[in-house]
């Protein structure tokens, strides 16, 4: 995506906005500071010399973010240093520390997406008992090494607290962590994290983390332009609505059937044309040089504020799959998919007849995970020949998803392993009796390559006879640009070139 120093003027004043949007819904919210953890990722070089990198990067690197104007309400916890550090578990752990030393002053917490808050989350889980070592006494732990980030943090951290150590060790050690949030940082009004689209599937988790604590997506924004804003900030998730800022980038809508990826022939409409209870799928002129783009977003016009429509986001086209901000299209997976297949021949040359895959986020990170049904089964002698062929065969699907993909599994960690689970021969018929006796027809029945309902999990579920996890990291390479696989017009990275 082309970008362009102007563009941070958009962005900064979208971001301006949030406040006093907040302000009217919550109060006090100059009293203290938001722990929000923000992080950057790695640059790279184009082919023609540009540095590439994803848009919040570019953003958190500007003076427009590194020299706000000092405010209450854009006061954090983090330094600037410990959310520039390139390394990204440094970063976390800096984060969480000046999180956690300024507890008494935070008023409300948040990251971008939720899976990024709920990876702080678990990251505390795996380190309170360092982060109070350190509260206990005024010191910064060996791990961070980035000199900037270590100097700003010792000056958070500067005297020893111990009291202050032994009561955020007693709440992390205090059995469940229901409710750690609150627990943990009893100010908080509310967690500012965006819930909506692929991030719905973590509402759950931040529920019980949050244990009533309003869970608030304020903005609805893209690598191709900053889009709107939620003016209704405390409304529950599946009442959210964004309003598009007309002055970000010049809007056109596609009408479209329900919430299909069937696009009504030709018909464009402009901001002040779309209909109340319409689904259309955005398109964008931008500052910076698309024309006629197509984001890729299905949206649902749900109300008017004034005269601007509002928008409920619906999903986007053509992701199967997504665990933290990467996209996976039916396409990515089947060819990644076939590519994997091939490695089953020594299995008594088993094919695979069917497959379907579901993004697992009961556990975080979350990781891909796909049923496979294999003719002829799993050979039920040489057990270590079979774990060892299907881990090669998780990695094979792994190496050939996409460059975000492989960057979220092994740069950021944010993804987890992908899992095979081999079902039992005739598990896929069961499926799609489920599907039938809910109305699908028996002659247009597909297999869906992507399957969200409880049900239909757990009738595969029940028929799992084996499981399997990736032996390896998928190669990313941060230095160089990936082709963008063909059709998607989506970035490889989110990255903006600036
Ligand atoms: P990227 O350009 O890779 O950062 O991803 C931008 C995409 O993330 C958007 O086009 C949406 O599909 C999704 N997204 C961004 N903000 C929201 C939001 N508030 N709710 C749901 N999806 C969002």
């Amino acid at each position: 995506m082309p970008s362009t120093e102007e563009e941070l003027d958009r962005k900064t004043f979208l971001y301006n906005l949030l406040v006093p949007v907040m302000n009217k819904y919550v109060e006090g919210l100059d009293e203290g500071r938001g722990m929000y953890l923000l992080f950057v990722k790695p640059e790279i070089t184009t082919a023609s010399g540009l540095v590439a990198r994803p848009v919040l990067t570019s953003y958190y690197k500007s003076g427009h973010f590194r020299q706000r104007p000092d405010s209450p309400y854009t006061r954090y916890t983090s330094p600037n240093e410990a959310i520039l550090c390139p390394d990204s578990a440094q970063s976390m752990y800096a984060q969480l520390l000046c999180g956690l030393a300024r507890r008494g002053e935070v008023l409300r917490v948040g990251a971008v997406f939720a899976s990024a808050f709920l990876r702080a989350v678990k990251f505390l889980e795996g380190h309170w008992r360092a982060l109070c070592d350190d509260i206990r006494a005024g010191r910064v732990d060996a791990r961070v090494t980035d000199p900037a980030c270590r100097e700003a943090v010792a000056r958070v951290v500067a005297h020893p607290v111990p009291a202050l150590a032994d009561a955020i060790a007693a709440e992390c050690a205090a059995g469940s962590w229901q409710g750690i949030v609150r627990r943990l940082w009893p100010r908080t009004k509310y967690i500012d994290v965006i819930v909506t689209g692929s991030m719905a599937q973590y509402i759950p988790l931040l529920e019980f983390y949050g244990d009533g604590l309003p869970l608030v997506s304020t903005m609805y924004a893209s690598s191709e332009s900053y889009f709107g804003i939620n003016l209704r900030p405390l409304d529950k998730p599946e009442d959210v609505a964004y309003t598009l800022l007309p002055n970000m980038c010049y809007y056109e809508f596609i009408k479209v059937e329900k919430d299909s990826e069937e696009v009504r022939e030709g018909k464009v409409v402009n901001l002040i044309d779309v209909e109340v209870g319409g689904y259309y799928e955005l398109v964008v002129t931008t500052f910076t040089g698309l024309y006629r783009y197509r984001v890729g977003d299905i949206l649902q016009v749900s109300g008017f504020h004034n005269a601007a429509p509002q928008f409920r986001f619906v999903h986007r086209r053509n992701v199967v799959l997504s665990v933290d901000t990467d996209k996976t299209s039916e396409d990515d997976l089947l060819r990644a998919v076939t590519a994997a297949k091939r490695l089953l021949a020594p299995l008594g040359g088993a094919i695979l007849s069917e497959y379907t895959a579901y993004a697992d986020t009961t556990s975080i990170p979350g990781h891909y995970v796909l049923f496979w049904e294999l003719t002829p089964p799993l050979p039920s002698h040489d057990d270590a020949a079979v774990a060892r062929i299907m881990a090669s065969c998780c990695a094979a699907v792994e190496a050939g998803l996409d460059a975000v993909y492989r960057r979220c599994r092994s740069r950021d960690r944010s993804v987890g392993p992908l899992e095979i689970r081999v079902v039992s021969p005739g598990a896929f018929d069961a499926l799609m009796d489920l599907c039938v006796s809910h109305g699908s027809s028996v002659n247009q029945y597909k297999t869906s390559r992507c399957i969200k309902h409880p049900d239909a999990i757990a009738v595969l579920e029940a028929r799992v006879v084996g499981r399997f996890f990736s032996d390896g990291v998928p190669h990313w390479e941060p230095f160089k640009v990936e082709a963008n696989h063909a059709g998607a017009n989506a970035n490889a990275d989110g990255a903006s070139a600036s």
